[in-house]
C-alpha cells in the first residue's frame, strides 16, 4: 500500500504520549507512520509530563479536544482516579496505558496485557496455558504480564524481584484476581525455579546494554527448553536475548510487545485495523 499524503490541517486531531521521560520513545514514529499510511488525519506527539502535572495534562487533553493519549512511566497507575471511566481489565490491573476521549468522556484502557499475550505468541504460538512461568520484576510491566499469564491459565507463575516484598505484594494482588498459582520466589530459590521454568519474562529494565553478569538471573540457568521474553528493547538486541539465543533458547525482546500494545491503542483511537507490519518496521528501525 502506498502512503497517502496527509497534510496537518485545521481538522487534524492530536494524540499524545504523556510520560517522564519520553524523548527515547519509539511511539510517535510508529503511530505517525501508521496514520500517514492509512491516510488518517491524526498526529501523535510526545509530551514530557512531570508527575505533579498529570491532572493538568488530562484537562488539556479534554480542553483541546485531543483524540486520546498513551500513558507511560510514571503515570499508568496515577491516572486512574483522573478518568471518567476505566474499563474492567484496566481497573483489575490497576494501570491504564491508553486514554480515549469519547466526546468529552475520558475512558481508560490497558493494552499492555493483550500486547504481551500477542507478543508471546510470536515465540509460543499456544500461549502460556499449562506452562511454568517465571516473571522477573514486580513493577507496572510485571503486573500486566502477570494479568496476561493468569488469564491464559499458566500452570504456575513465580515472581522474583530484587525487593522481595514487592513480589509478595504482586502475588497477593493476583490472589485477589482469583489466581491460586502465583508465588513469590526468594533469591536462594530463583536459579532452580528458572531452570525448571518453560517461560522466563524479564520485566525489569536490566540488560538494555549492560554486561550479562548484571542480569537478574545467571546466564547459566538458561537452556534450549526455554522461551524467553525480555520486555526491554533498544537498538539491536538485548543482553538477555543474546545470552538466551547463545544457549539455544527461543527469545524475543520488548519490541514485539511495544508494537502490539501500540496497535491495540491505535485501533481504540481510530476504529481502524492497524498496519502492524509498518508499525513493526518503524520500531525495528528504532526511529525516534
Ligand atoms: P517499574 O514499575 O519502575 O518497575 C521496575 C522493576 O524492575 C521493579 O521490579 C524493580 O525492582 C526492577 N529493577 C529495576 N532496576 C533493577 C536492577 N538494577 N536489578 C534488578 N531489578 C531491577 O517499571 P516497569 O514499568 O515495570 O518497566 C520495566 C521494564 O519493562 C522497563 O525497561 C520498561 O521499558 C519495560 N516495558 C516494556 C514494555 C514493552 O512494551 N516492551 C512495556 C512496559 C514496560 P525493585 O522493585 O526491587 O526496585
Amino acid at each position: 500500500m502506498e502512503p497517502r499524503e496527509t497534510e496537518i490541517g485545521a481538522r487534524t486531531l492530536l494524540v499524545g504520549l504523556f510520560g517522564h521521560p519520553v524523548r527515547h520513545s519509539l511511539s510517535p514514529r510508529m503511530h505517525n507512520t501508521a496514520f500517514r499510511l492509512q491516510g488518517l488525519d491524526l498526529v501523535y506527539l510526545a509530551f514530557d509530563v512531570l508527575p505533579g502535572d498529570l491532572a493538568r495534562a488530562l484537562d488539556a487533553l479534554r480542553a483541546l479536544g485531543m483524540r486520546g493519549a498513551n500513558l507511560t512511566v510514571p503515570h499508568k497507575e496515577a491516572v486512574l482516579p483522573l478518568l471518567d471511566r476505566v474499563d474492567a481489565l484496566a481497573a483489575r490491573v490497576g494501570a491504564v496505558n491508553t486514554v480515549v476521549n469519547e466526546q468529552g468522556v475520558l475512558a481508560g484502557y490497558n493494552t499492555d496485557v493483550a500486547g504481551f499475550s500477542e507478543a508471546l505468541r510470536v515465540v509460543l504460538p499456544q500461549g502460556a496455558r499449562d506452562r511454568r512461568c517465571l516473571v522477573i520484576g514486580a513493577g507496572g510491566a510485571a503486573r500486566a504480564v502477570l494479568a496476561a499469564l493468569v488469564a491464559e491459565d499458566a500452570a504456575e507463575v513465580s515472581v522474583y524481584n530484587r525487593h522481595p516484598e514487592r513480589a509478595a505484594a504482586l502475588c497477593a494482588v493476583a490472589g485477589e484476581w482469583g489466581a491460586t498459582h502465583c508465588r513469590p520466589v526468594a533469591r536462594e530459590a530463583v536459579n532452580t525455579i528458572a531452570r525448571e521454568a518453560d517461560l522466563i519474562v524479564n520485566a525489569t529494565p536490566v540488560g538494555l546494554d549492560g554486561p550479562v553478569k548484571d542480569l537478574p538471573i545467571p546466564v547459566d540457568t538458561l537452556h534450549s527448553g526455554h522461551v524467553v521474553v525480555d520486555l526491554v528493547y533498544g537498538q539491536g538486541t538485548t543482553s538477555l536475548v543474546e545470552a538466551a539465543n547463545t544457549r539455544g533458547a527461543v527469545a524475543i525482546d520488548g519490541k514485539a510487545m511495544l508494537v502490539m500494545q501500540a496497535a491495540l491503542a491505535y485501533q481504540l483511537w481510530t476504529g481502524v485495523q492497524p498496519p502492524i507490519d509498518a508499525m513493526r518496521a518503524s520500531a525495528e528501525r528504532g526511529e525516534r
